[in-house]
């Protein structure tokens, strides 16, 4: 009996176990299918939205808040198995018992309650940490997908990003004294808006859980996550509930795709912060960084603060401070940067903490008063979906009365990724908005841009970009033009003088290539070489009336010679003065012979020659092969070979544009 007894507790235990077993395999089923459906779709092009709006045909633009922060919403929570998740009926849910009254919201979008998602009764609540791990097994999955994959689809090393913890926490890299520094005890609150667009699930968690683990209650008011669109599975329903358990954090869905600028926009429009924390969805906040930028924010409520973006590496997470001065710039291709110079940093003890005027912010993390953000007017919504907006902000804020800075005891870490085919499905969306900044903003040094830019100036010929509404905004808001900007804020960058038959590509005869810096040489130079003309104006040079040949997109480097090489290296901060002939400046001197074509270094009197690689002569050669030749320049002892024969080709005409 007692054997019996035994083997049929053992049969129990035994069908309970397979019971148990065959529970998990379903739901695993559901959620795999669940995850390849979703995954499905990404693959496709944007489908129609799936969107049930008939329901409520009063909204056109219907947007969805999941919220958690009001503490009514905490009391039901209910989540429903993920099988029944169907993603646009959890969305689209009419909240009808909600302690908020939809038409409060303008209408444009509904609250989800999560207790009234399926108005049944559901099985207890899992925790977001239960989701995240849920989410997580499955992602371990996809780790057969090789890393090469994950680095395509998100323009990171996705693989290793979900090995590491959304809540880790980075090494203090704050200078000494910014650990005394004491800050007001009234800070203003603010609203971190994170957008994003097919984000991956662990950059965008780490994001969300860095700033819930790092900014003081008192001080956050929200975290308000926006979806500009995505359609990724993990970014859909899982997501949903996971930010359904998070206290303070709200998720607004867009129905149309904004772009960065209009998405964050849409942002702000919801955000209840005084102060507007922008934020990438692939950030890592330090300790103790909200702190500081309020306070600037807080004395003057004009003033753009960032902090220092330090760098995750796209491919090892690894995180690498950045170095103290940093300011944001960009160049007369409207491309940003950020520059790090010690040279900048005066011998002021109290520069190390003290935050530094910089004439434009990385879009990273930018932190503006709510208020001054719709006065000075927003983002510009004409700009489309992605690049350059960081760069109108910054002319626009320092035109319209603000001023913008970088706070060096604020720390927050962005991964700095590829960019991918979908965020550019219109691979000129990038130069459309640089068209707007330029006609906008620049006046007439925009022609300096569009000569560095040729197929910003081609589609600029061919179409005006409406800014009507911006011009006007700058009139009203009487705004400076692009001289004092360039003369007050941004004195460092060099105005090239463009003048005509001495400034363009510059062209050898002989190889039919024009002068060109070989990619990765960086902000230091290196040897110049010939190469393909690219007709992109990216081998723009300005031979000036100081007798320099500037390069580059700044005009920051100088044709220079090493021994026989001709190289670039960065130019003399002050000009070289005329009456001074000091060897150094006499090196960054050139002499063009229009007649001959020479290019005469004025300190050796040498002419600049293309070289073939090796060194073979190219008479042999045929014209097809000439003119893709690649070789180096050299400084040979002048004579009227053609290739020691140059032009300086204008792409764009002087009256152009
Ligand atoms: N983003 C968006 N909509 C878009 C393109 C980008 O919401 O159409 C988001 C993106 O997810 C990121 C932020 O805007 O959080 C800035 O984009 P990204 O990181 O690609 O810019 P980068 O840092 O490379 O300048
Ligand atoms: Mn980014």
């Amino acid at each position: 009996m007692r054997l019996c007894g035994r083997a049929a507790a053992v049969r129990r235990r035994v069908l309970c176990l397979w019971l148990l077993l065959l529970g998990f395999a379903l739901v695993t089923l559901a959620l795999s299918d669940l995850f390849n459906r979703d995954r499905d779709h990404s693959h496709q092009n944007p489908a129609p939205p799936r969107r049930p709006l008939q329901r409520i045909p009063s909204a056109p633009d219907l947007e969805v808040i999941v919220d958690s922060w009001d503490p009514a919403l905490e009391l039901g929570v209910d989540v429903a198995p993920l099988k029944s998740l169907q993603e646009d009926q959890l969305l689209f849910v009419p909240s009808t018992q909600g302690t908020k009254n939809p038409t409060q919201r303008k209408g444009t979008y509904k609250v989800i309650l999560p207790g009234v998602i399926k108005g049944t009764t559901a099985p207890p609540a899992r925790t977001h940490e239960e989701i995240g791990k849920q989410v997580r097994l499955h992602l371990e999955d996809k780790e057969k997908d090789d890393e090469l994959s994950a680095v395509q689809k998100y323009g990171f090393n996705e693989v290793l990003s979900e090995r590491i913890s959304v809540q880790r926490r980075l090494p203090e890299a704050r200078h000494p004294e910014c650990l005394g520094e004491q800050y007001s005890e009234s800070l203003p609150s603010a609203s971190v808006v994170i957008c994003f667009h097919e984000e991956a699930w662990s950059t965008l968690l780490r994001t969300v859980h860095s700033v819930l683990d790092t900014a003081p209650k008192q001080y956050l008011q929200e975290v308000l996550l926006v979806d500009d669109l995505s359609q990724h599975g993990h970014l859909k329903s899982v997501l949903s509930e996971y930010v359904s358990h998070l206290e303070g954090v709200r998720l607004i869905r867009s129905n149309k795709r904004l772009g960065v600028g209009g998405c964050r926009s849409l942002g702000a429009a919801r955000a209840a912060g005084e102060v507007l924390v922008f934020m990438d969805s692939h950030c890592e906040c330090e300790k103790g960084w909200l702190e500081p930028l309020l306070e600037r924010v807080a004395q003057d409520r004009t003033r753009v603060v960032s902090p220092i973006m330090d760098v995750i590496h796209w491919q090892t997470f690894q995180y690498n401070a950045t170095q103290w001065p940093v300011r944001g710039v960009f160049d007369w291709r409207l491309d940003f940067s950020w520059e790090s110079n010690p040279q900048l940093q005066e011998k002021d003890p109290d520069s190390a903490v003290q935050a530094m005027r910089s004439p434009a912010l990385g879009g990273g993390v930018v932190v503006i008063d709510r208020h001054f953000f719709q006065s000075v007017g927003g983002y510009d919504p004409g700009m489309l979906l992605w690049g350059a907006e960081q760069i109108e902000l910054s002319i626009r804020v320092w035109s319209c009365g603000g001023s913008m800075e970088v706070v060096p005891c604020s720390r927050v870490a962005h991964v700095d990724h590829h960019h991918l085919p979908y965020v550019f499905p219109d691979q000129e969306g990038l130069q459309r908005n640089k068209i707007r900044i330029a006609d906008t903003w620049m006046d007439a040094y925009r022609k300096i841009f569009y000569r560095r830019d040729t197929l910003a100036h081609f589609i600029r010929q061919s179409e005006s970009p409406n800014i009507t509404e911006r011009l006007r905004l700058k009139r009203s808001l009487g705004c400076r033009n692009f001289h004092w900007y360039l003369t007050t804020v941004y004195p460092q960058l060099y105005i090239p003088q463009d003048r005509p038959a001495l400034s363009g590509e510059l062209y050898n005869v002989g190889t039919g290539s024009c002068a060109d810096l070989p990619r990765g040489q960086g902000l230091q130079g290196g040897v110049m070489n010939v190469a393909p003309c690219s007709g992109t104006g990216s081998q723009h040079c300005d031979l000036n009336s100081d007798s320099e040949v500037r390069w580059g997109p700044m005009g920051a480097l100088c044709l220079d010679a090493e021994g026989e090489k001709v190289v670039v290296t960065p130019c003399p901060k002050h000009k070289p003065s005329s009456s001074s002939s000091s060897s150094s400046s006499s090196r960054l001197q050139w002499k063009f012979i229009k007649l001959s074509g020479q290019l005469v270094h004025q300190q050796s009197q040498l002419c600049v020659e293309a070289v073939k690689e090796g060194g073979l002569s190219q008479s042999s050669q045929g014209e097809a092969n000439t003119r893709t030749s690649t070789g180096r320049l050299l400084l040979r002892p002048c004579t009227h070979h053609p290739r020691q024969q140059w032009h300086f080709e204008q792409l764009v005409a002087p009256k152009g544009a």
